[in-house]
């Protein structure tokens, strides 16, 4: 058995959800606090002189003044278009076309898939998130290559192959009969092997034909434990083209709906032009919606209204949606989600943020009980932050006088140089050179 690995620094924790308990009542800092970690999970957390006292024999990583808290966690990403993140000019469709699909056409070739996972995984843990959950493409290299990379690293990671047959060019489409088929034997494959969930993935309405859906819809009801994940009202234009396509449905939920792709365990990324009866329906099924600030600036798609559907008690995370979105780091999604709020009224507290991308997201993908908090039996998955980690962020954070104003200077200004170090599984993975 593993010794016990005491982390000391300062820490963060959750025992509720700030939007409904309140920040005073939800976050728990310790200013001289500690993480005892053994067999890849938390033991105990507590104040460092407790934790040595308790464990005289412990291997300590003392990160002086450095925050630890429970490692990101993106709930909507796409790590084939890792390489091409930041791409000009283009609205969704168009971006689609001229972007996107020519790149994603490349995964058919396992090498590239291989290169570009483990490209992929090197940056999301230099930016401090442990866990995501991607779009593969329609290849079934690209789910190999993802898992395979993930595994190897001992993280905790969801994806599915993505399911297109339907306006999308020639080498990107499936069939109904394919998409079942595949997705089927990867799910069979690699659903919980390790620490790896499957996730059924139909891109989104518009790609697939009404027998698609109803074939992922199959496939969900045969293996309810699995996540279903897909992409709702993130452009006008889209929603519009939903509906063309759709003549018969009451409005683009119901497109999935109807195919039986809406319940419990259902991710939708964007969900921001949504009608009434969506909502009520998404909060009555207990479905989850996952906010993309940096990509819903970038490709111009909308603002997310974040206080109101927190207030309906959706269930909601937050997501980068590499690489329509324009950053790999949760920090600057974060500071995102704060300026898209802002701009509809309302300043999101640094808790609200720091559970958004950690517990919150967690709940989204209904792993809160596994991983995006600090809690005795919770896996080892950490990000140690440095407050200061650069000049200008250190010249505000000197002048904080609580942790939420130390903090959020990093939340607004910081990225992957604010990252001392990074665990997952009870292991340090970064910095590389210390991971051990
Ligand atoms: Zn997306």
């Amino acid at each position: 058995m593993a010794d016990t690995t005491l982390l000391l620094g300062q820490t963060l924790s959750f025992r509720a959800d700030p939007f409904a308990a309140g920040v005073a009542e939800s976050a728990v800092h310790v200013r001289h606090g500690g993480v005892a970690l053994r067999d890849g999970l938390i033991q105990e957390t507590g104040t460092a002189d407790e934790l040595r006292a308790r464990h005289p024999g412990a291997t300590v990583r003392d990160y002086g003044d450095g925050l630890i808290t429970a490692g990101f966690i993106d709930a909507h990403a796409h790590f084939p278009q890792t390489a091409m993140i930041a791409s000009w000019g283009k609205r969704l469709i168009d971006w689609l076309n001229t972007y996107t699909f020519p790149e994603e056409m490349r995964f058919a070739d396992a090498t590239y898939a291989a290169e570009i996972a483990a490209r992929y995984f090197d940056l999301v843990l230099a930016n401090g998130t442990t866990t995501v959950c991607s779009f593969c493409t329609i290849h079934p290299e690209s789910v190999d290559a993802y898992f395979s990379e993930a595994q190897a690293r001992g993280l905790r990671m969801l994806g599915g192959k993505t399911c297109m047959d339907r306006n999308a060019p020639e080498g990107l489409r499936d069939t109904p009969q394919s998409a079942y088929d595949d997705s089927k034997a990867l799910l069979e494959k690699w659903h919980g092997a390790g620490r790896l969930s499957y996730v059924i993935t139909p891109r989104f309405s518009p790609t697939s034909t009404p027998e698609q859906l109803a074939a992922m819809g199959a496939l969900w009801a045969e293996h309810p434990d699995c996540l279903m994940q897909t992409h709702l009202s993130e452009q006008v234009d889209e929603v519009a083209w939903a509906r063309s396509l759709f003549p018969e449905a009451r409005d683009y939920l119901d497109t999935y709906e109807c195919h039986g792709l809406l319940g419990a365990g259902a991710v939708f990324g964007h969900a921001i032009h949504l009608e009434p009866r969506e909502r009520a329906r998404l909060k009555e099924a207990d479905a989850s919606l996952v906010h993309c600030p940096t990509s819903n600036t970038f490709i111009g798609s909308g603002l997310f209204d974040m206080d109101g559907l927190m207030r309906e008690g959706q269930r909601i995370g937050l997501a980068t949606d590499t690489g329509g979105g324009s950053s790999f780091s949760m920090l600057r999604t974060m500071a995102a989600a704060y300026e898209v709020a802002q701009l509809r009224g309302r300043a999101l507290h640094p808790a609200e943020l720091y559970w958004l991308a950690t517990q919150g997201a967690a709940r989204a993908l209904r792993l809160d009980h596994r991983i995006g908090n600090l809690a005795p039996g919770i896996e080892a998955d950490l990000v140690v932050l440095d407050l200061a980690s650069t000049p200008a962020i250190a010249q505000r954070s000197t002048r904080a006088n609580d942790i939420w104003e130390a903090l959020f200077p990093t939340i607004m200004m910081g990225d992957d140089r604010a990252v001392s170090a990074v665990w997952a599984g009870g292991r340090c993975v970064q910095p590389a050179a210390s991971a051990g």
